[in-house]
């Protein structure tokens, strides 16, 4: 479930649809979180869906660290990528705001994150463009998500979060909270295939 201060609109024919922030959104606010409506599908079940079906995952879905297509069920399968993304994960199953988002701003995650089956070419603009996202940017990158998503994370009980109800994890982020050492890394989503050592 995608924080209730977002919105979709239409970016422009290139892009498609985007979600962004109807007020300021601070950083540390946990901004998506995997909820029970959301779809989860194994390789295999994907590998037995009709093509048309197929299509529409590869275009709407993320691959978590255990191969599986996640869909989600409202506007949060719109997120598009940016280089310079305001919103990351660590090693849970909820999204924070890396920085303050301020209303009117589109939200981004970064796919390097989210397991992409093959490298597609970026065009997101940013400053810091790597102009391609490939399956195994975690391994060049994961270690600056990872610091970038930590420093938001312990700003969780600082911020307002409308999305504490949803979160299954509630009793992990605490304990992460007060032990710092029980945080798990962002790399826990890294989903390792003989793919990429190739890609
Ligand atoms: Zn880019």
């Amino acid at each position: 479930m995608v924080h209730p201060h977002t919105e979709l609109r239409f970016v422009n024919d290139n892009i498609g649809w985007g979600v962004f922030a109807t007020q300021a959104i601070p950083k540390g606010t946990i901004i998506w979180a995997l909820d029970t409506l959301d779809q989860k599908f194994t390789p295999d079940q994907v590998a037995a869906l009709p093509p048309y079906a197929q299509a529409a995952l590869d275009k709407y879905s993320y691959i978590d660290a255990r191969g599986r297509h996640i869909l989600c069920w409202d506007h949060a399968r719109f997120f598009n990528h940016s280089c310079e993304a305001n919103c990351l994960s660590l090693g849970y199953d909820f999204e924070l705001a890396i920085r303050d988002i301020a209303a009117g701003e589109e939200l981004t995650d970064d796919y390097g994150t989210l397991n992409p089956l093959v490298p597609f070419p970026c065009l997101c603009g940013a400053d810091a463009c790597r102009k391609a996202v490939k399956p195994d940017d975690f391994s060049r990158l994961g270690d600056r998500w990872n610091a970038l998503a930590r420093d938001a994370f312990f700003r969780i009980p600082s911020v307002p979060q409308p999305l504490w109800d949803v979160l299954s994890e509630r009793a992990d982020i605490e304990a992460a909270l007060a032990d710092p050492n029980r945080l798990r890394p962002i790399h826990g989503h890294y989903r390792l295939r003989k793919a990429v050592a190739v890609a």
